[in-house]
């Protein structure tokens, strides 16, 4: 079976689930094998991880220059190891990085490029991806003609299957182009988090829109999520007033979100919102008015007050899990 190379995403010693995702789908394709970049003394451990989610070898390469410095020394490696494996195709994650790293490496291998597949299959020549575009109004399938096929594969595309597969370390050394330091890191600030999942990657998303009505009120989407291990999101009405971050904006001008569950409440439905939340499994809303558009799209719907729905079903999630 030809060879799929897999980008990895990490973090703390550990591949983080997109990247476990990506390996699930390359199975589909043919033999996965994985790209580990900077992991360091965690190489061997993230390895046997990888090994436990299908991936036949793992080229590891560790260098001071994937910290130090932007998004060209992991193509630099990339390219390198793409050159040697001659791989079927290239999967990356969906996210800002993921998608400049894509981009440029397909450049360099005169490749064709699919940047967010929310599927991708085998197909007679060569991977099929699904992409849904303008504001989720249509679905495409397409396939590269030219080259190995580089595809960018948004996070929660597939739920990630352990497979057992030997997983074997094989280092590489990466020369680098004079490309490659010509962006420093100079400095690093740590993002403010929560114990919440990062929103474009979580498995339920639970969103608050006007219908809210403060900032207060949000510890009520916020009850909900945590109960579900949820992130919340929100619309943008509710951002603009200020009441959540822009960081948690879904839609158009926010995020994309392709959660197993997405729950929206208090939230209309314009096609702005829907933009970015569409390509979910199953979407369940609250909303007290009936004819909100949000309940054209919905696979479940609640027409109710969302204060007094959303206590309850926190409080009911909360009996079953205990
Ligand atoms: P509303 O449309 O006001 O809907 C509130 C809903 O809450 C209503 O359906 C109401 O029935 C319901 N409600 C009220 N009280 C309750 C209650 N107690 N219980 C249950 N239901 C209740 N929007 C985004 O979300 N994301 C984007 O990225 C985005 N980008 C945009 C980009 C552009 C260029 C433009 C022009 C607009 C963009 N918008 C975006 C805005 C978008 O058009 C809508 O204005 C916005 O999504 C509305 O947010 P909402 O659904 O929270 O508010």
């Amino acid at each position: 079976m030809s060879e799929i190379l897999v980008l990895v995403d990490h973090a703390d010693g550990a591949a983080r689930k997109p990247a476990l995702e990506l390996l699930t789908l390359a199975r589909c394709l043919g033999t996965p094998s994985a790209v580990l970049l900077g992991a360091g003394d965690a190489a061997a451990s993230i390895a046997a991880q990888l090994g436990e989610y299908g991936a036949q070898k793992v080229y590891s390469a560790n260098a001071g220059e994937f910290g130090d410095y932007l998004v060209v020394p992991k193509v630099d490696a990339l390219e390198q190891i793409a050159q040697r494996a001659c791989p079927a195709a290239i999967l990356v994650t969906s996210s800002a990085e993921g998608k400049e790293i894509a981009a440029r490496l397909a450049l360099r291998l005169g490749s064709g490029l699919i940047t967010d597949a929310v599927d991708v299959e085998a197909g007679e020549n060569g991977p099929v991806a699904t992409q849904s575009v303008f504001a989720a109004t249509f679905t495409v399938r397409s396939s590269v003609t030219r080259g190995t096929p580089v595809i960018t594969v948004k996070p929660n595309t597939t739920s990630p299957e352990p497979a057992s597969a030997a997983g074997t370390l094989e280092e590489v050394t990466v020369a680098f182009s004079e490309a490659a330091t010509g962006t420093t890191v100079v400095s690093r600030t740590a993002r403010k988090t929560s114990n919440r999942p990062e929103l474009t990657e979580a498995a339920i998303v639970v969103s608050g829109g006007r219908g809210v009505g403060s900032a207060e009120s949000f510890s009520v989407i916020e009850a909900l999520a945590d109960s579900l291990d949820a992130a919340v999101g929100a619309s943008r009405a509710a951002v603009d007033a200020g009441w959540y971050p822009h960081s948690n904006q879904v839609g158009q001008t926010g995020k994309t979100v392709s959660p197993q569950l997405y729950i929206a409440n208090g939230i209309s439905g314009a096609i702005q919102h829907r933009a970015g939340m569409q390509t979910s499994k199953t979407i369940v809303a609250v909303n007290k008015d009936p004819e909100a558009p949000i309940f054209d799209l919905v696979d479940f719907g609640v027409i109710g007050d969302l204060f007094e729905t959303l206590p309850q079903l926190t409080t009911e999630i909360t009996a079953r899990k205990g």
